[in-house]
C-alpha cells in the first residue's frame, strides 16, 4: 500500500498499525504508541500529548493532524450533525447520537467519501457528485475527532454505521485498512459486530470486504423490489440486478445468528404499494434480516419530485411485510430537524479550497 504523505512529509497517524509503527523504527512495543494514539481519554485540549523528553522516531515521523470539527448542529432528539473540514478544505458530516437509556451508547455515523457517485436519485448527497475518496486516516481521524470532543471514550459504548456521506464499498480499500485500525485489539478495539456498513448493493465490494481480517456487519439499500423500479432509484442496480445482490448475501461469511440489515426507503406513489411489499418479501426469502423500513426524508423544498408517505401507508405497507414474516422496524431518522438524517446529508466544500489548495 502506498502511504499518503502530509504536513511536513510525515505520515499520516491514523491509519498506522503496529505492524506499521514497528517498520517506521519505534524501538519499543509498537502497540504502546498505537494504543496511545487511539485512546482519546489521555488527549488534551488541542490533541494527543505524544511529545515527551526522548521523542521516539515514530512520534517525529507521523502527522498527528485531526479533522476539524467546524460545525455542530445539535437536534432536539439528542443528535449532533457535525461538519468536519479536512486537509484540502473538503467537508465532511458525520452525526454523533447517543442513547440514553439503561445501558447508554453511542452511535457515530460516518462518511467514506466526500460527496458520493452512486446518484441514487431520492438521496441528497448524491447530487454533491464524488469530489473524492477518503483515505483510511480520514476515515479513523474523523472518527477520533468526534469521540475526542463528544465520546465516548472507551469502544465498549460505542456503535459505529458507515451511513454518512458517500458509498462505503466505492472506497473499500480505505473502508479495510481503516477497519484493520478500529478494530486492532491494541487500540480502541471496536468490536466488528459493533461497526454497521451500509451499501447501495455494490457487489464488486461486498467480494472484497468478505475477505477482510475484520468483517462488520451489513445493511443493504435495497429500495426497490423489482429491478425496473430499483434501477430507476439507483443506477448502481443496473450493474448489479437484485439477483446478484441477493447472490452476493447468501455468499457471505455470515456469523452465527448474524441477520442482514436490509433498508427500504418508502417514497409515496413510487414504491410504497401492497405488490412492492409482497415482492420485496419475496426476495427476501429466507435470508435472515431485520428490514428498516425507512419513510422518505424530505430535501430539497417544493421542487423535490419524491414525498414520505402517509402514516396510514406505511402502516400499511409494513402489516403486509410482516404477514409474510418479515422482521420489520421502521426507522424513523434521528436529527431531521438538524438536516442530519439519513440521505440529507451535504456539506459544501468551500470553493477557495477545493482543488489542490490546503488550508494554512
Ligand atoms: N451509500 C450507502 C450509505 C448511505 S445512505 C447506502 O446506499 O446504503 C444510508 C441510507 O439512507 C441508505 O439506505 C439510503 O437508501 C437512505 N437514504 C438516502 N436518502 C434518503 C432520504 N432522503 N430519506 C430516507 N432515507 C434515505
Amino acid at each position: 500500500m502506498t502511504a499518503s504523505v502530509s504536513g511536513g512529509g510525515r505520515l499520516p497517524a491514523w491509519d498506522r498499525t503496529p505492524a506499521d509503527l514497528r517498520g517506521l523504527g519505534y524501538a519499543r512495543d509498537p502497540r504502546h504508541l498505537f494504543g496511545r494514539l487511539q485512546r482519546v481519554a489521555t488527549w488534551d485540549a488541542s490533541g494527543p500529548v505524544l511529545a515527551r523528553p526522548g521523542r521516539t522516531l515514530a512520534d517525529r515521523s507521523l502527522c498527528l493532524d485531526l479533522p476539524e470539527i467546524v460545525e455542530a448542529r445539535p437536534s432536539a432528539d439528542g443528535a449532533t450533525r457535525l461538519v468536519l473540514a479536512l486537509e484540502d478544505g473538503a467537508r465532511i458530516e458525520a452525526v454523533h447520537m447517543p442513547r440514553a437509556v439503561v445501558r447508554p451508547r453511542v452511535t457515530v455515523c460516518l462518511s467514506s467519501q466526500v460527496g458520493c457517485a452512486m446518484g441514487c436519485t431520492f438521496c441528497a448527497t448524491a447530487r454533491m457528485g464524488l469530489v473524492r475518496n477518503l483515505a483510511a486516516h480520514e476515515i479513523v481521524g474523523q472518527l477520533l475527532a468526534v469521540l475526542h470532543r463528544y465520546g465516548p471514550t472507551s469502544a465498549q459504548k460505542l456503535n459505529l454505521v458507515f451511513m454518512g456521506m458517500g458509498e462505503p464499498l466505492h472506497n473499500v480499500e480505505a473502508l479495510v485498512r481503516a477497519l484493520d485500525v478500529l478494530c486492532d485489539p491494541a487500540g480502541l478495539a471496536v468490536a466488528p459486530s459493533r461497526i454497521t456498513v451500509s451499501t447501495a448493493g455494490h457487489v464488486g465490494g461486498l467480494a472484497r470486504l468478505a475477505r477482510a481480517r475484520w468483517v462488520p456487519e451489513l445493511a443493504v439499500s435495497v429500495n426497490g423490489a423489482t429491478d425496473a423500479v430499483r434501477r430507476s432509484l439507483m443506477p448502481i442496480g443496473k450493474r448489479w440486478p437484485l439477483a446478484e445482490l441477493r447472490a452476493a448475501l447468501v455468499a457471505w461469511p455470515r456469523r452465527p445468528h448474524q441477520k442482514f440489515t436490509l433498508e427500504y426507503v418508502l417514497l409515496a406513489g413510487v414504491n410504497d404499494d401492497d405488490e412492492s411489499a409482497d415482492r420485496l418479501a419475496a426476495w427476501t426469502g429466507d435470508l435472515a434480516h431485520v428490514l428498516n423500513v425507512i419513510p422518505f426524508n424530505a430535501w430539497g423544498g417544493a421542487g423535490s419530485p419524491y414525498r414520505e408517505p402517509c402514516s396510514e401507508r406505511v402502516d400499511a405497507f409494513v402489516g403486509r411485510l410482516r404477514g409474510h414474516g418479515c422482521l420489520v422496524k421502521v426507522r424513523r431518522s434521528r436529527g431531521r430537524d438538524a438536516r442530519a438524517a439519513c440521505g440529507t446529508l451535504v456539506a459544501p466544500t468551500p470553493r477557495a479550497a477545493s482543488g489542490s489548495v490546503s488550508r494554512s
